[in-house]
């Protein structure tokens, strides 16, 4: 691989800022370390945060169209350098190239939609019960936010919140994950160049993400948080959130049923189901986590699935094959004792091997006979493993794919029009795909219902979440 070239101080007030301490950044395929980090301590937080507030009133007195210009220069430089900036993702998180390349394209995606919306936020009039009044509705930004994003998707995850913030007039302070700071230090790196004014975007990479969040989501001058990672993060950043009682959006863990019913189309189906699952090495919150297949289609599903996925090859990010290396050795772990699990409960293992030694690299797999006791069932598998169980016939699929707490996605495969309508609507997800394997689209409102999450990212409703409505009452004399 030739050089990489990636900044790597924190990104506060349009300078790049130095803390005491580095961290290492590790390529996921083997350890080595590509780059030793500035740590953001408590004083680089808090700079960050004076930053986004200095920069407030005049980025929300800028308009929307100008707002937006700079929104699509920035999505147009993203395109421009698509090849530097994917390399960078696949260095720290490991992923395929042409994954890295897509996801670039992806989160580019989400700079050029709120570059449209940052002209289009709409306020109303009210039709008022006195004559003498007029009832006026206008959006504010809310003020200086906070974001906070995983590592699975580094660019992507930071511009749908970044686009829509920005768009909506709003500041920012941003922490990415501890394992891909790269990829956002990149993008702030663009942002400077194209023009987004000091304090408009701040970046704070970190090795204690529970101190820097945590500070974040603490901190009085920050309005709103919008988070993206693990239910369990969720669930403190919400309680953490109560102390100055600030907007949260939180997109969370999900935990995908991959439905297959009698009359589906099988190759279809398969095609389907090899997005949804192997997408990012199985490291995506709208992953397929159980397959619940319709009886009399079972097997004819299981045989063309398992044979499409012997042919996955494993391979270095950069090598560009079918999957990458999974994260770290935590997810590594997490993957051998679900599998492990998953056949000491009586599951059987028809494609691959239980993961031996330490390497991250996990040759896929599929198991049959996945039952409700079984971790498999219960917990975001978050890897390369196919977990298939069986349901009797559409009540009991609908019935099994509801059997979880979370509710981000679900996939539907059926040929039947009013089966779709049906079991569609009787699916508890935020978001479904029908006959279709990827649902991620700037244009589409994101976002899980239950306990995957709060709020909708992307869409025209992607804003909502970074604005207050202000309601004015204007009296006058109802004559001259
Ligand atoms: P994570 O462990 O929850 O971490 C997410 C972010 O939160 C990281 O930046 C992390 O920093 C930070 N963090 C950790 N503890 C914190 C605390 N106490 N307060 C504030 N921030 C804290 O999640 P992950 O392992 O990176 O990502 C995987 C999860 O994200 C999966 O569950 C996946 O489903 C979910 N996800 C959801 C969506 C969606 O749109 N719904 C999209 C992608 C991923 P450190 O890295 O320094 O720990």
């Amino acid at each position: 691989m030739t050089s990489l070239s990636f900044p790597s101080d924190a990104y506060v007030d349009g300078r790049w800022l130095e803390s005491k301490t580095r961290f290492s950044v590790r390529d996921p395929w083997d350890g080595a370390e590509i780059a030793k980090v500035s740590d953001a301590d408590d004083a680089t937080v808090d700079a960050a945060i004076d930053a986004a507030v200095r920069a407030f009133p005049t980025w929300r007195a800028t308009p929307g169209g100008e707002r937006g210009k700079l929104l699509a220069k920035l999505a147009a430089a993203m395109e421009a350098e698509v090849d530097r900036l994917a390399r960078v993702c696949t260095a720290e998180n490991g992923k395929p190239l042409k994954e890295s390349i897509a996801e670039v394209h992806y989160a580019a995606s989400f700079f050029a939609w709120f570059a449209g919306e940052a002209q289009r936020s709409y306020g109303e009039t009210i039709p008022a019960t006195r004559a003498d009044q007029r009832l006026v509705v206008i959006r504010e930004p809310v003020g200086p936010c906070a974001m906070i994003t995983p590592w699975n998707f580094p660019y992507a995850m930071l511009t749908r919140k970044l686009g829509a913030a920005l768009a909506a007039g709003c500041t920012t302070v941003s922490k990415p994950a501890e394992q891909t700071p790269l990829s956002a230090l990149v993008l702030a790196k663009l942002a400077h160049d194209v023009g987004i004014p000091k304090g408009v975007i701040n970046i704070v990479p970190a090795s204690d993400g529970a101190r820097v969040g945590g500070r974040l989501v603490a901190s009085r001058a920050i309005r709103k948080v919008s988070f993206t990672g693990s239910t369990e993060v969720g669930r403190a950043i919400l309680e953490g959130a109560a102390g100055t009682i600030k907007r949260v959006s939180l997109e969370l863990g999900g935990n995908a049923p991959f439905v297959v019913l009698g009359d589906a189309d099988v190759d279809a189906a398969v095609a389907g189901a090899m997005i949804a699952k192997f997408r990012n090495t199985g490291q995506s919150c709208v992953a397929a986590n159980r397959f619940v297949v319709e009886h009399s289609i079972a097997q004819a599903f299981t045989d063309k699935l398992a044979a499409a996925v012997r042919k996955l090859v494993v391979a270095r990010g950069s090598d560009d094959k079918d999957l990458g290396p999974v994260i770290d050795d935590a997810a590594v772990a997490k993957i051998r004792r679900i599998v492990t699990d998953a056949t000491a409960k009586g599951a059987k293992l028809i494609v691959g091997s239980l993961p031996e030694g330490s390497s991250r690299a996990i040759a896929p797999i599929v198991l049959t006979g996945i039952t409700r006791d079984m971790a498999a069932w219960h917990e975001e598998i978050f890897g390369p493993v196919v977990a298939l169980a069986t349901a009797r016939d559409e009540t009991q699929a609908v019935e099994m794919a509801n059997d979880t707490d979370a509710g981000l996605v679900a996939y539907l495969y059926t040929r039947d029009g009013q089966r779709q309508a049906r079991v569609a609507e009787a699916l508890e997800a935020g978001m479904i795909g029908i006959n279709e394997g990827l649902v991620s689209t700037a244009q589409a409102p994101f976002g899980g219902i239950k306990q995957s999450g709060l709020g909708r990212e992307g869409s025209r409703h992607g804003t909502d979440d970074y604005t207050n409505l202000k309601y004015m009452a204007i009296h006058h004399a109802a004559t001259p």
